[in-house]
């Protein structure tokens, strides 16, 4: 996608009505189970293109196991998930014509750890899907990846491995890799929680670039003020369940729930 969408929160009331609607992913009823213990809990979320939901919560709460079923790494035990109207889990089981491939191409992920091929230099980290996955000649990869690590600040970095560069350099590398695919959106899992503040600092300045460029998100994170200045919304997990949702200032600052203003009393 490259046409760049306004995001939702630098629209007014009647700007943000003229895109609903525009659902890019709509998780109902989602509920994940490891033997018996169920880990998430009939859980709802719609996002809309452009927008950015944060889920906050304590350790545990289900937030990862949550967010990895929006790309099927974790097959929900039931419920329902239609991403951009197409139907990929329904009443917990998957539609034998879902195309997993695809949907990994349409949903790019970032996780704490960054997972970069060590013996890769950072641009041939961010060629290698490419040419891969989508099948782009060489060049034309290549092409992209200096673009991408331009974005994120790394044209310097194209030809260092990942072992010399930094924490929150090498997390700018990954998030250069799953942008490489043209994800319509990007579920980040604690993205920055591996990193020295400083260095955090860095991959927070790229994620909110990405934000404001129109990207669809959906972000674990504990970094509060990030998500209050960033998010479209937040989603406060815990004990599998989504306990409240809104926008970030009524979240953070007036919670509705008890076991939010908990939470929120102990790390905000
Ligand atoms: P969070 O991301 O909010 O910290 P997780 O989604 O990682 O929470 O985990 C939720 C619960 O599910 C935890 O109790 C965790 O131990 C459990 N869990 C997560 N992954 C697995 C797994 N693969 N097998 C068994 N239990 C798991
Ligand atoms: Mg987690």
């Amino acid at each position: 996608r490259n046409g760049v969408v306004t995001p939702l929160r630098k629209l007014d009331r009647q700007q943000r009505s003229a895109v609903e609607g525009r659902v890019l992913a709509d998780a109902r009823q989602i509920s994940v189970s490891f033997g018996p213990l169920e880990v998430v809990k009939q859980v709802d979320l719609s996002v809309h293109k452009g927008e950015v939901v944060a889920i906050i919560g304590p350790s545990g709460s289900g937030k990862s196991t949550f967010l990895r079923c929006f790309n099927y790494l974790q097959p929900p035990a039931s419920g329902t998930l239609i991403i951009d109207g197409q139907v990929v889990v329904d009443g917990g089981r998957k539609p034998s014509n879902t195309d997993l491939l695809k949907l990994r191409r349409k949903i790019g992920m970032c996780f704490q750890s960054f997972n970069l091929f060590p013996h890769l230099t950072a641009v041939e980290n961010v060629d290698l899907a490419q040419i891969s996955a989508l099948g782009r000649s060489k060049s034309d990869a290549r092409a992209r990846s200096m673009e991408l690590l331009k974005r994120v600040g790394l044209e310097a970095k194209a030809g260092t491995k990942p072992a010399h560069c930094s924490g929150g350099q090498q997390q700018r590398i990954a998030i250069a890799r799953a942008l490489a695919l043209d994800p319509d959106m990007m579920l980040m899992d604690e993205p920055t929680s591996a990193l020295d503040p400083e260095l955090g600092h860095e991959v927070l300045a790229v994620m909110r670039e990405l934000a404001d460029s129109g990207m669809t998100m959906i972000i674990v994170t504990h970094e509060m003020r990030f998500a209050e200045n960033v998010a479209d919304r937040i989603m406060f997990m815990a004990d599998g369940k989504a306990v409240e949702i809104g926008e970030p200032r009524q979240v953070l600052r007036a919670p509705i729930h008890e076991r939010t203003q908990q939470f929120l009393s102990m790390v905000f």
